[in-house]
């Protein structure tokens, strides 16, 4: 198991935004859905060791996320939603920037690959700031990939780009899905049915399915998941 939340709660002075949720994650890509203000940020704050978490537990491929949070970080890689890259950094210094903080060995051939892997080879040569959304959002994924983490947390990547950006990205991450266990939050039904082959849905900070898409589907008359979702949260 790549992923392990249990009985995990976080509260942020009166307010309960994350009540109590189980659930557990293999390599392969988890959709996680909720509506907004459900709780899925603050969850993937507290996986990738970014806040604490107020009571429960979670670990990263065996690793404590709270007493062992530096084993944790060198195994996880995390795209914040609205990702801030510095805009006025060329592609591969930002990345270059990052094996630094990562010490990752022979940083110049793993940054070609990445480079590469990310598509971001007709761009290599821009600043941040000159790239298109759609890029940008290439560069923060290679941030998150440089030093080949078994699981990645993914935070809305795909929000703001255009049809045509949106499968690029999202073929990445299939394809990053087929040996990673990685979390992806969204609000894009046809993202999910197109990338995720299990389905977490919370609401008001608790978990309401948890599911592979298929049974998910089965269990509710194989109607639309925009539909099961608008049931199971409203
Ligand atoms: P989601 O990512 O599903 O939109 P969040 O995890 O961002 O949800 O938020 C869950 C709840 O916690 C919301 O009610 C939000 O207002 C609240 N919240 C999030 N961050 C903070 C914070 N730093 N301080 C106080 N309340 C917060």
């Amino acid at each position: 198991m790549s992923i392990s939340v249990e009985s995990l709660t976080k509260i942020y002075g009166s307010q309960k935004a994350v009540d109590g949720i189980s659930f557990t994650a293999s390599p392969g890509v988890l959709g996680f859905l909720g509506p907004n203000g459900a709780g899925k940020s603050t969850t993937m704050k507290i996986l990738t060791g970014f806040i604490p978490q107020t009571s429960g537990k979670a670990s990263v491929c065996g690793f404590d996320v709270e007493t062992q949070a530096l084993d944790v970080k060198r195994n996880i890689g995390y795209l914040p939603e609205n990702n801030p890259l510095y805009q006025d950094m060329y592609v591969k210094e930002s990345l270059a920037f990052i094996a630094n903080i990562h010490k990752i060995g022979q940083p110049e051939k793993r940054i070609n690959d990445i480079i590469e892997q990310t598509g971001l080879t007709p761009e290599r040569h821009k600043k941040i700031g000159q790239l298109s959304k759609g890029y940008r959002q290439r560069v923060g994924l290679a941030q998150a990939i440089l030093h080949d983490p078994q699981v990645l947390i993914l935070d809305e990547p795909t929000s703001g780009l255009d049809p045509n950006q949106l499968i690029g990205i999202r073929q990445l991450i299939r394809d990053l899905g087929k040996t990673k266990t990685i979390i992806l939050s969204t609000h894009i039904m046809q993202e999910v049915e197109a990338v995720c082959g299990q389905v977490v849905i919370i609401s008001k900070g608790k978990i309401v399915a948890n599911d592979s898409l298929k049974a998910l589907r089965a269990k509710n008359q194989n109607r639309s998941l925009e539909n099961i979702f608008i049931d199971l949260t409203n």
